[in-house]
């Protein structure tokens, strides 16, 4: 079963941060702060309710692969600059302008090309950092495809880079994940990389 996000605890919480701010959690505009946060939270960080398996289940749906040679053809499957966003686990902060490209090598099963956007977007929703997300989603469309040659390139814009500290607006954390033939195999993951660029 499902974990659930305790929402009456967040709104606590919040209201204590609005507190320690040295505001008044009591004015107008910041009465109903904790309960539209704890809303927003339950939304982007729904992912973190399930596992990486219980989101192969959800977007699961696949095709036989019918008259298919998986061991002779190496044919790539791609899904490129799938945009989702995410919350840094060191700064609670928006990980913002993500595109994330998966390939991945079909053996008997062929995944809808949607599903590989929702299960994206899905791993997004977490408290995480922009690798393991990279990972999550390499993991999951294994899963589904039953193919264990998957590559996961993700580019992304973090709001503990660009809005404190250095203050570097645009600038772009790149991450790859690659498994199975596209670990072991120099040639195929460059072929990969340019398609995925
Ligand atoms: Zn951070």
């Amino acid at each position: 079963m499902p974990k659930k996000i305790d929402i009456k605890k967040i709104e606590e919480c919040i209201r204590e941060i609005i507190v320690a701010l040295g505001d008044d959690p009591n004015r107008e505009g910041l009465l109903d702060t904790p309960k539209r946060v704890s809303k927003m939270y339950e939304e982007v960080f729904q992912g973190m309710t399930l596992s990486n398996g219980e989101i192969a289940e959800m977007f699961g749906t696949t095709f036989e692969n019918e008259d298919y040679d998986s061991e002779t053809h190496n044919n790539m499957v791609v899904v490129k600059d799938i945009p989702i966003n995410s919350y840094c686990e060191h700064h609670l902060a928006l990980m913002y302008n993500m595109k994330v490209t998966v390939v991945y090598i079909p053996k008997d099963k062929i995944i809808g090309l949607s599903k590989i956007s929702r299960i994206a977007d899905m791993v997004g929703r977490r408290l995480q950092l922009q690798e393991r997300i990279g990972t999550d989603i390499a993991e999951i469309v294994s899963m589904v495809t039953k193919s264990s040659d998957v590559g996961v390139l993700i580019t992304g814009e973090h709001g503990c880079m660009t809005s404190r500290g250095i203050k570097k607006p645009g600038t772009l954390t790149t991450t790859t994940t690659f498994t199975g033939k596209f670990q072991n195999n120099d040639l195929l993951r460059q072929e990969a990389l340019l398609i995925m660029r």
